[in-house]
């Protein structure tokens, strides 16, 4: 890997005050060797250096949600209703190739370094990310979906993701993870989820998993009844054997929660959900903009924050989202839970990367971690660098360093 020196107006480590003209020293294994004010930073002559002028510089942000292999998918209709809109989903990925879901991954990793993001979370079940990230040496887990709401499906299902997971593990390695995802609650059996739960446990894999998203997804767990209950009665499916639980409750029934979990979405939770999630150390991916998109509410992020969990921000797929921008999803969590821009944009640095478990690797710009680096056109010159930052979207990213590798430069100002 290239050694590099990077320089700017602004540099933010995020675990420490921002740094008026600062400068990041990479070195040749891809890891920071120095931050802190230019005059401070070494610069070894055979390293070449890059002055960024009034720029910002601050970590690679961490997406702890994405669906990269459905990147420019098209679902061909607007879908309004949560449940048609998964059933589409489903039938255009099963429309598509190894080769498509390969050549999406991939765009969805090209756009993650154009929106500055160097670190994801991302489930799927094509096996295509998990190969994409080998490939381009990316950073973050791979999470292998598995689905299967009727019970007798367990064997089958079981033995389509023990394939998928073998091939992960041939491929994962260096910054690459990869772990277990059973989908959601109107997707798994009961049977399922522990089967998975057990085998991460003795495993000690991550496991990810969509939680308590939408009303009818509660609806199923506590009453039985509602859009997915009525779509397992057509399908045969039996309903859960112990409704009457939330869906924070009947994961936790199953093993599922723990402190290698990441729940993603947690919209429909109350005070005793989050006391669940915070006693077994879970962690979240918080999608807020996904969360409205698809009309599901807005999830208790205050309360997430006050239990102690674990928080990042996730922009979800393409298809829920327009464009992943992982800096409009910290905005809208300040905007939701009154943060100031700080705490705001420690979600989409060290707090994604404490969600996922990574934060002694990636998340903020010190010493010893990965030289993972977004390099921002500021807007304005008003408001503190911090608030600057998060102002900022993909359009302001200027260029993007992975482990010191330049992953992605704006064409306007490429040399
Ligand atoms: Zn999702």
């Amino acid at each position: 890997m290239p050694a590099r020196r990077i320089a700017a107006r602004w540099v933010l480590p995020i675990a420490l005050p921002p740094i008026k003209h600062g400068a990041v020293l990479v070195g040749l294994d891809g890891r920071v060797v120095a931050v802190g004010p230019d005059a401070a930073v070494p610069r070894p002559p055979d390293v070449p250096g890059e002055d960024f002028g009034d720029a910002i510089v601050l970590p690679g942000l961490v997406n702890t949600h994405t669906h990269l292999e459905l990147t420019g998918f098209d679902l061909g209709r607007p879908e309004p209703e949560f449940g048609d809109w998964i059933g589409r989903v489903r039938a255009v990925k099963e429309t598509r190739s190894t080769e498509e879901f390969l050549a999406a991954a991939r765009l969805g990793l090209a756009e993650c370094y154009a929106m500055g993001v160097t670190t994801v979370a991302d489930t799927g079940d094509s096996g295509a990310v998990v190969r994409a990230m080998a490939e381009a040496g990316a950073s973050g887990i791979a999470y292998q979906e598995v689905f299967g709401p009727h019970p007798e499906q367990l064997a089958d299902s079981l033995a389509a993701l023990r394939a998928r997971a073998e091939e992960a593990a041939r491929l994962a390695g260096g910054r690459v993870w990869w772990g277990l995802s059973p989908h959601a609650p109107y997707t798994v059996s009961g049977p399922l989820y522990a089967a998975v739960a057990r085998w991460a446990a003795r495993d000690r894999l991550p496991l990810a998993v969509h939680l308590a998203e939408s009303a009818a997804e509660s609806e199923l767990l506590e009453r039985g009844s509602g859009r997915f209950a009525d779509a397992w009665r057509r399908r045969g499916i039996p309903l859960p054997s112990e409704p009457g639980c939330s869906p924070v409750e009947w994961l936790d029934r199953h093993g599922v929660l723990g402190e290698r979990t990441l729940c993603i979405h947690v919209v429909q939770a109350g005070a005793a959900d989050l006391a669940r999630l915070a006693l077994r150390g879970c962690a979240i991916a918080h999608c807020p903009l996904s969360n409205a998109a698809h009309g599901h509410g807005a999830a208790p992020l205050a309360g997430f924050l006050s239990h102690g969990l674990r928080v990042g921000v996730g922009t979800d797929s393409g298809l829920s989202v327009s464009r992943l921008d992982l800096l409009a999803e910290a905005r809208a969590a300040r905007d939701l839970a009154r943060l100031d821009a700080g705490s705001a944009l420690a979600l989409c640095t060290l707090g994604g990367a404490a969600a996922l478990g990574l934060d002694a690797e990636v998340g903020s710009l010190e010493a010893g971690k990965w030289g993972d680096c977004v390099v921002l056109r500021p807007r304005s010159a008003a408001g503190s660098p911090v608030e600057r930052a998060l102002e900022s979207g993909r359009d302001d990213v200027i260029a993007t360093f992975a482990g010191g590798r330049n992953v992605y430069r704006a064409e306007a100002v490429r040399s």
